[in-house]
C-alpha cells in the first residue's frame, strides 16, 4: 500500500492516456486533472499523487514534444512512452499496464470525454475496500444516430456471442487497483481487446453512470471502417460462436440437400425423363461457393489469429521513453 508522509498515507495514482495526434488536447487533460487531484486531496485523509503515463501512439502531429515540454515542466509525475508508429489504442493500454506503477490505476482517453471529476466517486469506492475496480458506463452521447445503431448492436451481438459480458456502452475508462491491475497484465495475449480481458479477469467491478461529452478539442481517430473491424476482432478473440455458426450452416445445408436429392432420384426412378433446369442449378452452385467462402473466411480469421500468436512478437515498439 502507500507510504507514510508527513503522518498522511502517501498513495499513487497512475493514469494511462494513449495519445494519437492529440496535440491540442493533452495540455488541457493534464490542468484538469491537476485540478481533480488537488479537489481529491481536499476531499480526503490520504494524498494522492498522479503518475502520468501517456503512450505516444505514432502520432503525426506535434503530439511528442508537446508531451517532451511536458515532461520536462514535470519530471518527477508525467512520463511518456512514445511508440516507433501506431499500434492502435489496445497496444497503448498494454504499454501503460506494463509501466504504471501506482497503488490505484485509470486508463482514460486524453480528449476529456471520459471526465476526470468522475476520479472524485472513484476513489472512495475503491478506498472502502469492497471493488477492485470502478468502471464507467455513458447514459447519452449525442452520437450520429448510424453510429449508435451500430454500436448498440454490437454489445447486444458479443454479449449473445461470447463468454465475457460487456455492458452496453462500457467505456474503457475506469479505475482500478493493483491486484486488479496485476490480474490484467497475466493475460500475454498478442490481440488485445480490452473491455474484454477487463471482463474477463473478474473481481467485483462497480460502475458509474455519466452522460457523454464532446471532445475537449481535435477530432475522433476512428473511422467507421475500424469500429467495424474492433467489433469483429472483439467477437473473434473472445468467442468461438462464429465457428459453430459455420458447422451450423453447413449441417442446415446438408439436410435439405439429402431431401432434394433423395426427391430427384425418385422422380427419376418412377416418372423417368431429364431434368431440366441449368438456370436453377448454376444459382444452387453459386450459392454454395457462397457458403463455402464465407465459412471458410470465418475459418481463416481464427487461424490469422492463431498465426499472428505464436509468432510472439512484442505487441509494441517503443521509439523513445522518459
Ligand atoms: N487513440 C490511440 N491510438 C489510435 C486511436 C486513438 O491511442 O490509433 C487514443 C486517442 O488519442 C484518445 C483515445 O484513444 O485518447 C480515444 O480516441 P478517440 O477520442 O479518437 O475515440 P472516441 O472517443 O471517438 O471513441
Ligand atoms: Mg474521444
Amino acid at each position: 500500500m502507500g507510504l507514510i508522509f508527513g503522518g498522511k498515507i502517501l498513495k499513487t495514482i497512475s493514469l494511462i492516456v494513449p495519445c494519437h495526434n492529440e496535440e491540442q488536447t493533452i495540455n488541457i487533460f493534464y490542468d484538469t486533472t491537476a485540478k481533480v487531484f488537488e479537489q481529491l486531496n481536499e476531499q480526503n485523509v490520504e494524498t494522492y499523487v498522479p503518475e502520468y503515463v501517456f503512450i505516444n501512439d505514432g502520432s503525426t502531429d506535434k503530439t511528442l514534444s508537446v508531451l517532451r515540454d511536458l515532461q520536462t515542466a514535470h519530471p518527477e509525475t508525467v512520463h511518456y512512452i512514445s511508440f516507433s508508429r501506431n499500434f492502435g489504442k489496445e497496444s497503448a493500454f498494454a504499454a501503460g499496464f506494463n509501466n504504471a506503477n501506482g497503488d490505484f490505476v485509470a486508463v482514460m482517453d486524453v480528449d476529456l470525454q471520459d471526465p476526470p471529476e468522475l476520479l472524485l466517486q472513484m476513489v472512495p469506492i475503491l478506498e472502502s475496500g469492497e471493488y477492485e475496480c470502478v468502471g464507467s458506463v455513458q447514459t447519452s452521447r449525442k452520437q450520429n444516430p448510424v453510429r449508435a445503431f451500430l454500436s448498440s448492436s454490437f454489445y447486444k451481438l458479443i454479449n449473445k456471442m461470447s463468454e465475457v459480458e460487456l455492458r452496453q456502452n462500457v467505456r474503457d475508462y475506469r479505475l482500478m487497483t493493483r491486484k486488479y491491475v496485476n490480474a490484467v497484465l497475466e493475460l500475454p495475449e498478442y490481440n488485445r481487446f480490452t473491455k474484454g480481458i477487463f471482463s474477463w479477469v473478474g473481481f467485483k467491478t462497480k460502475y458509474l453512470e455519466y452522460e457523454g461529452v464532446e471532445r475537449s478539442a481535435g477530432t475522433s481517430s476512428w473511422s467507421l471502417f475500424q469500429l467495424f473491424e474492433y467489433s469483429l476482432e472483439a467477437i473473434v478473440d473472445f468467442s468461438d460462436v462464429p465457428l459453430k455458426i459455420a458447422a451450423f450452416i453447413g449441417g442446415i445445408i446438408c439436410f435439405f440437400s439429402i431431401i432434394a436429392l433423395f426427391f430427384v432420384v425418385i422422380r427419376a426412378a418412377f416418372f423417368g425423363g431429364s431434368v431440366n433446369g441449368w438456370a436453377s442449378m448454376v444459382s444452387i452452385l453459386l450459392f454454395m461457393s457462397g457458403v463455402q467462402l464465407f465459412c471458410l473466411g470465418i475459418v481463416g480469421k481464427y487461424i490469422g489469429k492463431i498465426y499472428l500468436e505464436t509468432k510472439h512478437r512484442p505487441e509494441y515498439i517503443v521509439e523513445e521513453k522518459r
